[in-house]
């Protein structure tokens, strides 16, 4: 059986309850490639396979995206949540941890604002929710504040997410220098928290960044062992030891 044919009779039901939303039911159709699960959290995992051949010094790249939806809610609840990560699971955009260039900043920046990021998935997630609610369900939900006259609006969606309580200072130390360019970053209440721990999303984010770069370092550093002799490969890497792997001023502890 293949994987869409599998999807769709495991999932009849949330797919059936997107046909109501066309955003909804524009993603699904874009999504048949997408590997989709139920799980205790909603969530994208896109991990990035690197294939490395020692003899021919050939790096080759997979990416495999999965997608898990909460099981044990409405159908209404998990078709929004689906749409959701539907944007996330589709989006092209991939922050490559091996890149020397790429700071803390840019990651949180990326995965917030970018293409589908965290503010892009909101918005398509309210938009099902206008258009399930013009057919009749009536549901409170974490889109309220953000909808004005059946719109949703993506300035408030994006200071909502840079709302984060007293985690702010912290985010502000761990992003040093970068912190000014974050003009929506506040110590209002948070009102969105990442669904991978119980932090508002900045504060998340800038922990996995920590825990991509010391994974990446760890292999760069194992990679090198190896590889003696491989001189023009390995320059490569020490520059991204010499740039990313550095001791910095990582996140405090939270209290
Ligand atoms: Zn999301």
């Amino acid at each position: 059986m293949s994987m869409f044919l599998y999807a769709l009779c495991v999932y009849a039901d949330v797919f059936e309850f997107m046909q109501r939303s066309q955003r909804a039911s524009q993603l699904l159709r874009q999504a048949q490639h997408v590997k989709i699960e139920w799980g205790s959290v909603s969530r994208t995992d896109k991990v990035l396979h690197r294939h490395f051949n020692i003899k021919t010094l050939e790096e080759t790249n997979e990416l495999e995206v999965l997608v898990t939806v909460r099981k044990d809610q409405s159908e209404l609840a998990q078709a929004l949540d689906l749409t959701h990560e539907l944007v996330h699971a589709l989006s092209v955009q991939h922050l490559d941890p091996y890149n020397p260039e790429l700071t803390a900043a840019d990651y949180m920046k990326t995965t917030i604002e970018g293409g589908g990021g965290e503010v892009e998935a909101l918005i398509a997630e309210c938009q099902a929710l206008i258009e399930f609610r013009q057919q009749g369900f009536a549901v409170d939900h974490r889109c309220a504040p953000y909808i004005l006259h059946q719109k949703v609006s993506r300035s408030k969606i994006l200071s909502a997410y840079y709302r984060t309580g007293e985690w702010k200072e912290r985010v502000q130390k761990r992003l040093g220098y970068f912190a000014r360019h974050f003009q929506y970053l506040s110590s209002q209440k948070p009102l969105l928290y990442s669904s991978t721990g119980n932090t508002p999303y900045p504060y998340a984010l800038l922990e996995e960044f920590d825990m991509l770069t010391a994974e990446a370092c760890l292999n760069t550093h194992k990679r090198i062992e190896n590889m003696e002799g491989k001189n023009e490969l390995i320059a490569g890497m020490r520059l991204f030891l010499l740039k990313r792997c550095q001791v910095e001023a990582h996140l405090d502890e939270p209290r």
